[in-house]
């Protein structure tokens, strides 16, 4: 698929106040064209006030989870995760898991992920996805690392999974949480954090904006998941990790808070739960 970079500009981004700084808390940057500007994208996020992103290894194939450490390793303000895509859940073997398990040691390792349930484009057979969603769970507890969940129509099976299997003392997150606040209460019980993309900048998602004044401060945070889902006024193009500004102010909005409260604490989040260098 080819992707058009947008035309970012910083000085239309809803700025920080001096310290402040966001993370983008899940972008996939071994996809989207990246390698061709990457060094832009970065500097951009950083001049955006983007201090700390996450690329998720889980963009395809096996081979995804290498670029994403890859892009890590090369960039000290990047951390990587590690795993297999619910659309790839049918490749999963044991010697595949093994796979995975042994590139979870990487020390610019901060999470297993993304893993869970997309009962939308059914890309694997739902029975395949739900049996490797439990393996990644199993893996991320043995690891000791949190877990990035994706879920698309299939909150109750997935509740059903966490509840069954247990998070580990890492704890995990729902990425790009899209459901309704009912959702939102049943996985904040679970003991999962809510990461909330650029769909909460869309009209139709009230009912998301909803379930986003209930969070409590302490398990929210922000994400882009670049190069998906931009943020109005980006919707359509690229999105980058200097557009979770975006996502942010509208955020902060919603919940009636400033966006230099709102960047504190999801960063201060992200970093607790990603046990990132919070240097
Ligand atoms: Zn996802
Ligand atoms: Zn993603």
């Amino acid at each position: 698929m080819p992707w058009r970079p947008a035309q970012v500009s910083i000085d239309d981004l809803p700025s920080l106040g001096g310290g402040v700084f966001l993370t983008d808390s899940h972008c996939h940057l071994d996809i989207g064209s990246f390698e061709e500007d990457c060094a832009d994208v970065i500097e951009r996020a950083h001049r955006a006030g983007v201090a700390r992103m996450i690329t998720i290894g889980a963009s395809g194939p096996f081979e995804a989870n290498l670029e994403a450490i890859d892009i890590a390793e090369r960039n000290p303000s990047i951390s990587a995760t590690v795993g297999i895509h619910p659309h790839e859940a049918a490749t999963v073997t044991d010697e595949l898991l093994q796979r995975i398990e042994k590139l979870a040691d990487n020390p610019r390792v901060v999470g297993i992920g993304e893993t869970g349930l997309d009962y939308y484009y059914d890309n694997s057979p739902r029975p395949e996805q739900r049996e490797a969603f439990r393996r990644f769970l199993d893996l991320a507890k043995r690891m000791d690392l949190p877990v990035s969940i994706h879920l698309r129509n299939a909150d109750a099976d997935a509740a059903e999974i966490v509840a069954d299997e247990g998070l580990g003392s890492a704890g995990g997150v729902i990425h790009c949480f899209s459901s309704d606040a009912d959702a939102a209460r049943t996985f904040l019980d679970l003991g999962l954090h809510l990461s909330f993309s650029g769909i909460v900048t869309f009209k139709t998602a009230e009912p998301l904006r909803e379930a986003a004044r209930i969070v409590p401060s302490d398990r929210l945070l922000v994400e882009t998941d670049s190069p998906f889902l931009a943020p109005i006024p980006y919707r359509g193009k690229r999105n980058e990790p200097a557009l979770v500004a975006h996502t942010a102010a509208v955020l902060a909005e919603v919940r009636g808070e400033s966006i230099d409260a709102l960047a504190a604490q999801t960063t201060e989040n992200t970093i607790r739960l990603f046990r990132l260098n919070a240097g």
